[in-house]
């Protein structure tokens, strides 16, 4: 017991170390600044390449494919650290969702041309599930492939593809069938160049000035046969496989709120509470904190039984469900606490300060500048990646009857 809580204690130091010559202040910055999911995507990636020449990049990835052969709790320890020291998490599409899916469907082929790139952050995969008619029922999706010759044909578009503009390649799927259930005919695609004649992708800007979802269309867009992961017809069961990942969650999301948690409890101790007290001593305020501690404690007993559990079993998918559910309303209900911690000062949108490199200095409190754009990002947080809704029906389905 003592001989690896020493181990752990050198590990914190190693990590911390690292993070303190590596992380320069623009990654710093954009890790302070993150106000949704998806990091400013430039400094993002230059962490995330620091980390590959360190093989810490892909360490929930297993040791073949470049993973650092962690624990659980070394991970932990790792993304405590990170969270500490405000560097930005990296982007999960390649590390967390396509990765994991080409280890388990790819080819040895497919293994060795795509996992380096994903690993070293060379190369970055746009999600291409959504149609405008295809996101809760996302069988119904209509982009189509047709075998022509040595190469499919794509026509169609997708929609909220989260930083596609950033993309160099992009992951699909497609409809190459038109027999039998909907889910059979959907075909997953591996995409390796997104500069292919007729493919085009349009940023649309948010309501804040800023680009993070894309329309992406195809006309015409031919792509090689090999593209396809796993079986033709057949992209149904790796589409179901990537999104237990994305849900899941292969990050802990307990280790991140832990730390959004005691920022908040830091604030509460600094901040009056209009009666000549602190807010940290106000029974309200310490009952709501309490709630959501203890949510977070049990969102980290059920991240550690999905961490064990063999992926694409009969309970993990509803369990990637059930965690998706938990965390993203938990975080929700933490980013509203942390708005009326902060109270006044976050009413006001300071898009230049946000903006990282732009050297604008906040007005009032460095701490209350990000707090409502997290929590108006993240409303979409019960959206994306599946509804909420969604994921209950999944666990009413398949573990209710
Ligand atoms: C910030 C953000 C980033 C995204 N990034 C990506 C990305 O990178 N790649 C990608 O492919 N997609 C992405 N998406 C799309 C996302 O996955 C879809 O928005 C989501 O799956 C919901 O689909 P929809 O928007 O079509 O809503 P709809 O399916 O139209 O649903 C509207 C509402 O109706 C409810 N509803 C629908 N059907 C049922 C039902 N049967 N039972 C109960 N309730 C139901 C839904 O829960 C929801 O509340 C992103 C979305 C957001 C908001």
């Amino acid at each position: 017991m003592e001989t690896k809580s020493v181990d752990l204690q050198a590990f914190r130091q190693e990590i911390r170390a690292f993070i303190e010559q590596e992380a320069d202040e623009s990654i710093r910055e954009a890790g302070r600044k993150m106000t949704s999911f998806f990091p400013p995507f430039e400094q993002c990636m230059r962490w995330h390449r620091k980390l590959h020449a360190r093989g810490w990049s892909a360490a929930s990835w297993p040791e073949q494919y470049g993973g650092a052969g962690w624990s659980r709790e070394q991970k932990r320890i790792f993304e405590e650290e990170c969270r500490i020291a405000g560097v930005p998490r990296l982007l999960p599409q390649g590390l967390g969702m396509v990765g994991p899916a080409i280890m388990k469907f790819g080819t040895d082929e497919q293994k060795s041309r795509f996992l380096p790139g994903i690993a070293a952050g060379e190369d970055f995969w746009a999600q291409g599930y959504s149609e405008p008619n295809a996101g809760s029922d996302l069988a119904s999706l209509a982009c189509r492939a047709e075998r022509r010759g040595d190469h499919y044909v794509i026509n169609g578009s997708k929609t909220w593809t989260t930083y596609a503009h950033h993309a160099n390649r992009m992951f699909l799927l497609v409809r190459t069938s038109n027999e039998g259930k909907s889910q059979q005919g959907i075909s997953f695609f591996l995409i390796d160049r997104l500069d292919r004649p007729g493919l085009e992708i349009r940023p649309i800007i948010g309501l804040d000035g800023f680009p993070e979802q894309c329309d992406v269309f195809f006309d015409n867009v031919e792509v090689p046969l090999d593209c396809c992961l796993g079986e033709e017809n057949q992209g149904w069961t790796v589409a179901k496989y990537l999104l237990e990942h994305e849900r899941g969650g292969s990050a802990s999301f307990a280790a991140q709120f832990d730390m959004e948690l005691n920022r908040i409890r830091e604030r509460a101790a600094e901040l009056g509470d209009g009666f000549g007290g602190v807010l940290a001593d106000d029974p309200v305020f310490q009952q709501r904190f309490t709630r959501l501690y203890l949510e977070v404690a049990a969102l980290d007993a059920t991240e550690s039984r999905f961490a064990a559990m063999e992926k694409g079993s009969p309970e993990s998918g509803p369990m990637s469900s059930m965690i998706k559910i938990t965390a993203m309303e938990t975080l929700q209900r933490i980013t509203e606490l942390a708005v009326e911690v902060e109270g006044s000062p976050t009413l006001t949108l300071q898009l230049a300060a946000l903006t990282v490199g732009a050297g604008v200095a906040p007005e009032g409190p460095e701490q209350a500048l990000t707090v409502m754009p997290k929590y108006l990002n993240n409303r979409a947080a019960t959206i994306f990646g599946g509804s909420n809704e969604i994921q209950r029906n999944i666990i009413a389905k398949m573990l209710l009857g």
